[in-house]
């Protein structure tokens, strides 16, 4: 999988998408492409193109941002304690390129796994083809 330097990324993304997964940044609440999102398919890291969640595993969760019970396989991501803002909260980076996706909760007791993978939609890309390489 292809790592881009950071000014390669600069030159891929949008100024927004660079500070959200390069920066650790946050999107606003229900401004996210992806969020009423529900087609079939696989959510991809928007800067490397790895795998990250499966569309069947994405759940409204009321929050304004895309949420996923699952990742796709557990190598996918990486969870690292963030103790920003006051916070305790873990941090979910991609596991390949190292940008910064979102947090995730154990708040989600309707979900098979009670757990929501709080995800910025500006993190991810959308492939409708699960079997597509990215
Ligand atoms: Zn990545």
């Amino acid at each position: 999988m292809a790592k881009l330097t950071d000014d390669e990324l600069k030159k891929k993304l949008t100024p927004e998408q660079y500070h959200i997964l390069r920066e650790k940044g946050t999107e606003a609440p229900f401004t996210g492409q992806l969020l009423n999102n529900k087609k079939d398919g696989m959510y991809v890291c928007k800067a490397c193109g790895a795998k990250l969640f499966k569309s069947e595993h994405k759940f409204d969760s009321g929050s304004g941002w895309p949420s996923f019970y699952d990742v796709f396989s557990s190598d996918a991501v990486k969870l690292t304690e963030d103790r920003a803002h006051g916070m305790q909260r873990i941090e979910v980076t991609c596991a390949n390129c190292g940008s910064h996706l979102g947090h995730v909760f154990h708040d989600a007791p309707a979900q098979p796994t009670g757990m929501r993978f709080c995800i910025n939609s500006a993190s991810l890309d959308f492939n409708s083809d699960k079997n597509a390489k990215v």
